[in-house]
């Protein structure tokens, strides 16, 4: 078996929602960037990268490539679990911990957990989405930004 971890920060900017585990949660704000931002799946990708020994999510998605302007990052996760099935991978289990002041996860915590079982293809019961503040610190704190930390856990495919 292998571990992996990720980690992701998006600041904010104009909009009116944002990406949460490939969820769109309404905010009064979006956030910058050349996909659609979700600092959830970012960090899972990075995490399922990680644990393969396969680099890092800006060596395979490339945040000049015009192909992933406004890219859904669904599309990440999945390019790279067929990266891992390929090299005999499947996901155990994955754990996700939203760093963010707001917007408060709660209300959409099992949408994102669903949605994310779906896109590893596990069961539900193996995704865990946690959330936490900052405690008013930082640039998190100060409600800049969204950040993300994910972990997973690799089992070779039956
Ligand atoms: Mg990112």
């Amino acid at each position: 078996m292998r571990v992996g971890t990720g980690f992701d920060v998006h600041a904010f900017g104009p909009g009116e929602s944002v990406m949460l585990g490939g969820v769109r949660v309404a905010h009064s704000q979006g956030v910058l960037a050349h996909s659609d931002g979700d600092v959830l799946l970012h960090a899972l990708t990075d995490a399922l990268l990680g644990a393969a020994g396969l680099g890092d999510i800006g060596e395979h998605f490339r945040d000049t490539d015009p192909r992933w302007k406004g890219a859904d990052s669904a599309g990440f996760v999945t390019h790279t679990l067929g990266l891992l099935r390929a090299r005999g991978w499947r996901v155990g289990n994955a754990d996700l911990t939203l760093l963010a002041e707001r917007p408060k996860v709660g209300p959409h915590r099992e949408a994102i957990r669903a949605r994310i079982a779906e896109l590893l293809e596990v069961p539900p019961d193996a995704v865990n989405v946690k959330a936490t503040t900052t405690e008013k610190l930082g640039f998190l704190g100060r409600a800049e930004g969204i950040g993300a930390q994910a972990v997973v856990l690799l089992l070779p495919a039956r």
